[in-house]
């Protein structure tokens, strides 16, 4: 369980870019919080910015769409490797708009 929570924090670490500060909890379920914060955010001493969801791949997902959010409205010049999923993390915004909440499809 730690071993495979620590390479799925470096793994979410390394595509969410040198801005996020990536972070994987256990909430009192034994499901993975993961937790997404923005270092550039935070040392501006702007409001820091932030997002948690729980559960396992499409908390990912989801946490990680909101990250790729945040890049590009925020920060457009900077790159990161997650930014190549933008286009997948819109078209899963506007099922989510469309059908409300579900589970999402296996990222693989
Ligand atoms: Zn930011």
């Amino acid at each position: 369980m730690t071993a495979s929570r620590t390479a799925r924090e470096k793994r979410a670490a390394a595509q969410a870019g040198p801005l996020a500060r990536v972070k994987i909890d256990l909430d009192d379920d034994q499901q993975f919080v993961y937790k997404i914060s923005c270092t550039e955010c935070t040392a501006k001493g702007h409001r820091a910015w932030s997002t948690h969801r729980s559960g396992d791949d499409n908390g990912f997902m989801a946490a990680t769409d909101r990250w790729i959010f945040h890049l590009r409205e925020k920060h457009p010049d900077v790159d990161a490797p997650c930014l190549a999923f933008l286009p997948e993390a819109r078209e899963r915004l506007q099922q989510r708009r469309d059908a409300g909440p579900r589970t999402g499809p296996d990222p693989k």
